[in-house]
């Protein structure tokens, strides 16, 4: 792929009509890649490690635009809080963040702060400010004291990533026990409801909410009748907040997001147990975290304004929105 990168990479001019000013910009032509083949397939190594798991452990490790996202400032200034920063979709989205101009904090788990670090390292040779608050979102303090720790240290905040969950596999509502269901509504839906209505304060005219749904808010799968309910909710609560927060100037969106590549698949009882995963989607294979990222961005710039109350569909072809 990367041999194929060079060939097809030849400087060309375009049209006056679409350059700036009277002179053409010069631009290197991208080559096509194909996306069926860009990223591994199924079968994958059979893996499980103890939750939350991490990104580091996986085999194949998971792309979150380590070695690949291009910003071009169309972020510059932000500052974002990610929740779920250390790995996944909130990694991807912190890199692109910082390489875009925005100075991020994350929020992850104390049993993640290996993988936490390997962000925080990016966000800084992104040349922008990093912080980590490591804690459990279960705790409607902590929500509180991280928004405001977080605001305190950037300097402000005007970009929110609602985007930590937990996803465990439960084959019977007979085996979903009380504080099962407790622990997934807590994470995936109190947790995003303190942290908002906390950020709120500090959100000014044209600040950005993003939310991480699923596939799952629209086609729920039968082993995840918890998890699904939260997302189906994630997706109600952007639609709902985007009605309340337009006329203040602060949008709400989210992303859905199909079988992706993260932690949360191959952590103990995250998901089934299953060497094909993504294999059923049009793409043969599933996303990786890094083809979310430019979402994540679009979401929170300025050139996203007129989206807000919006679910975007990250699926492989597969499922809704
Ligand atoms: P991930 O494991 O990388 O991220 C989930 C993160 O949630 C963890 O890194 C952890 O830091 C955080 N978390 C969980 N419980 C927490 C708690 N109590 N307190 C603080 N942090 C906590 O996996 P991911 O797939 O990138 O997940 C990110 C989002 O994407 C989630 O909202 C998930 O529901 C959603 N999603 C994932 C997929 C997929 O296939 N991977 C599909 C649809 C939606
Ligand atoms: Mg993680």
């Amino acid at each position: 792929m990367i041999g194929g990168l060079g060939k097809g990479l030849a400087a060309f001019a375009v049209s006056p009509a679409f350059s700036a000013g009277s002179r053409p910009l010069t631009l290197a032509a991208t080559a096509l890649e194909d996306p069926t083949t860009k990223y591994p397939k199924p079968p994958f190594k059979q893996q499980v490690q103890p939750w939350p798991a991490l990104a580091s452990k996986m085999d194949p490790k998971p792309d979150h635009g380590e070695k690949s996202y291009k910003g071009s400032g169309r972020l510059a200034g932000r500052k974002a809080l990610i929740t779920g920063g250390d790995s996944g979709m909130g990694r991807a989205a912190a890199i692109a963040f910082a390489r875009e101009g925005a100075d991020v904090t994350i929020n992850y788990l104390p049993a993640e702060e290996a993988d936490a670090q390997e962000v925080i390292q990016l966000i800084k040779a992104a040349g922008r400010k990093a912080a980590a608050i490591p804690g459990d979102l279960r705790d409607e303090n902590f929500c509180k004291k991280l928004v405001d720790d977080a605001a305190r240290q950037l300097g402000g905040l005007d970009i929110l990533v609602s985007n930590a969950a937990r996803q465990q596999i439960h084959k019977s509502l007979e085996e979903l026990t009380t504080e099962q269901f407790d622990w997934t509504i807590k994470t995936n839906i109190y947790a995003p409801f303190w942290l908002i209505r906390s950020a709120l304060p500090y959100l000014k005219l044209g600040s950005a909410i993003v939310a991480t749904a699923s596939v799952q808010a629209y086609d729920p799968s039968e082993d995840l009748v918890d998890y699904a309910l939260t997302k189906a909710a994630a997706m109600n609560l952007v639609k709902s907040l985007a009605k309340q927060l337009g006329p203040k100037g602060i949008r709400v969106n989210g992303v859905a997001p199909g079988p992706i590549w993260t932690p949360l698949q191959v952590a103990e009882g995250g998901s089934t147990p299953d060497k094909s995963f993504g294999k059923k989607t049009p793409m043969g294979r599933p996303g990786q975290p890094a083809e979310l990222a430019p979402i994540y961005v679009q979401l929170a710039a300025n050139e996203g304004s007129y989206a807000t109350g919006q679910i975007y569909g990250a699926s492989g072809g597969d499922g809704q929105p």
